[in-house]
């Protein structure tokens, strides 16, 4: 007989670690409560516009390449990747921008351009980052994490002296770089971790190596068929999805999780893994007496932020909008301080807009662009219909700016989706987007555990656990879960085979 497992939630980590344990043997249920897989990362499709609702940056490819290879197989078996060149623009003010051109020679020029000398500091922080990025995401991002211990190998200690680590990632690029905007550019791939470039340690420079040396890259029809390449490796691993399913709790017997209640009935199993937000599972489908954490705990926890987001479909091409562009002409720390010290809605914030129509032709119609738009915000805001119209009007004013061109009357289709939506749609605790934020005190060990400490067989994963927030470290959570699950059923099983039999006479 196979061991069995359910896994709730169809997001990157659930169907990870759903296709992860069906390989190791077990019989998988994947329970999803929308009616569409990906989580976060959903697609909407209307009017011949498709939108990726979440994530849009395509990072870190070997992430997604390990996946697939632990199936004998290659993303490009499933979707086909173009690296974008540039990989984004940014906006600082009216008539000053700058692109991030996908070579390092094209880089060179660059930074030599803002700053001379800059093109050698550039180098030497990319070694060094390289450094972070080997050791991080080489063996140690796919640990579990249960305990420091994990990380005291001789390698790790002396690749960690060799690079600064504790510091805040501020510090670090500016020990390296003194023009603002090279300062601003160098900062922006940590807001990923959900954290402002103070609070967030060094060690994360390993993002700016995987931004700038590794490249962003874009899945052609879009981060859907990354979800779409996923689930069928699972499904063809056996594992059977069930959407639509809403688990609304836990089963727990003498101290063990043996199943799951959905709106359809009870369904038992051996483990249960959880891949929808770690809070709502502790909070809602557990009884307390077997929560690992506190709402105290989860009241302190820094989330990383929100976001409201407008899904445009345009009747027009924007000339000067990028794939990607960043607009980053008012102040980070004002914003920042908004979203992580004094959580309010911001003064003046910083947006992202995204057209993966520029590179792709499929996903809007002919002579159409496809634009979404995200303000990252403080999760928990009240978030109402006149709020996010008063940001609506915001982002345009500065578009008009930007781009010479109000889009507003070229606007066919809108759609705005905020914290309220996160909430209903993923369980969201707070209607965050992007989960528990990696800062120090919340980096490894010192996230809420992969394992529950009071059920057996209750497990985590997702970017509330570790490693963290994103698509890669949540495909990663979902491999490690298995890999730990695995481990565990062996050894209860042995445990269970070695007990001295009882002979009754
Ligand atoms: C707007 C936005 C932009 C982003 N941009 C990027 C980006 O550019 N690059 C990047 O790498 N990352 C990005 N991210 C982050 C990335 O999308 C997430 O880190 C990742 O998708 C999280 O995956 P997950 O499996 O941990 O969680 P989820 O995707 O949330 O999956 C959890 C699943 O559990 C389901 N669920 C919840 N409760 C229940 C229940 N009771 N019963 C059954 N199912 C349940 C949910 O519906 C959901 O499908 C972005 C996220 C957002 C929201």
């Amino acid at each position: 007989m196979k061991p069995t497992a359910i896994v709730i939630g169809a997001g990157f980590s659930g169907i990870a670690a759903a296709a992860s344990l069906a390989r190791r043997g077990f019989q998988v249920d994947l329970l999803e409560k929308n009616g569409s897989p990906g989580g976060r990362a959903s697609v909407w499709r209307k009017d011949g516009f498709t939108f990726d609702m979440g994530p849009s940056f395509y990072w870190m490819p070997e992430v997604f390449e390990r996946f697939f290879a632990e199936f004998g197989e290659k993303p490009s078996d499933h979707y086909e990747l173009r690296r974008l060149d540039p990989s984004y623009k940014v906006v600082f003010g009216k008539d000053d921008e700058m692109s991030l051109p996908a070579k390092r020679k094209d880089q060179h020029i660059l930074f030599e351009r803002y700053e001379p000398g800059a093109s050698i500091a550039l180098d030497e922080f990319l070694a060094e980052a390289k450094i972070k990025y080997d050791l991080g995401m080489g063996e140690l991002v796919y640990r579990p994490s249960l305990s420091w211990m994990e990380y005291a190998r001789p390698d790790v200690i002396s690749g960690l002296l060799k690079t600064s680590v504790l510091r805040s990632l501020r510090k670090h690029v500016r020990d390296h770089f003194d023009e603002p905007r090279l300062r601003a550019l160098m900062e922006f791939p940590v807001l990923f971790l959900g954290a402002s470039p103070q609070n967030t340690p060094a060690l994360y420079s390993l993002m700016n190596y995987a931004d700038l040396e590794l490249g962003t890259w874009y899945p052609m029809g879009g981060m859907g068929k990354v979800v779409d390449g996923m689930l069928n490796v699972a499904k063809r691993q056996g594992v059977q999805v069930q959407l639509g399913c809403s688990v609304e709790r836990v089963l727990v017997e003498e101290g063990r999780a043996v199943g799951i209640v959905t709106d359809r009935g009870e369904q038992r199993a051996d483990v249960v893994v959880a891949s929808a937000d770690y809070h709502h599972v502790e909070q809602h489908l557990l009884p307390e007496k077997h929560r690992s954490y506190t709402a105290q705990y989860w009241a302190k926890r820094k989330m990383a932020p929100s976001s409201l987001l407008f899904y445009l479909g345009l009747d027009r091409r924007v000339p000067n909008a990028e794939h990607h562009t960043l607009f980053f002409d008012e102040q980070l720390d004002v914003h920042s301080a908004e979203i992580y010290d004094n959580p309010s809605w911001p003064s003046k914030p910083l947006f992202y807009v995204s057209c993966s129509s520029k590179t792709d032709a499929s996903v809007a119609p002919p002579g159409h662009e496809n634009m979404v738009i995200l303000i990252p915000i403080a999760p928990g805001l009240e978030d109402t219909e006149a709020t996010r119209e008063h940001y609506y009007t915001v982002v345009m004013e500065r578009m008009r700016t930007h781009f010479g061109l109000d889009l507003r009357p070229h606007v066919v289709l809108k759609r705005g989706y905020c914290i309220n939506d996160l909430e209903h749609d993923y369980n969201a605790f707070r209607g965050n987007a992007y989960g528990l934020a990696n800062t120090i005190m919340q980096t490894g060990p010192l996230r809420p555990s992969m394992k529950s400490k009071k059920v057996k067989g209750l497990y985590y994963t997702g970017q509330l656990t570790v490693p963290g927030p994103g698509v890669p470290p949540a495909i990663i959570s979902g491999q490690v879960v298995a890999e730990l699950i695995e481990k565990e059923t062996a050894q209860h099983t042995t445990a269970r085979a070695q007990r001295p039999k009882v002979i009754t006479a």
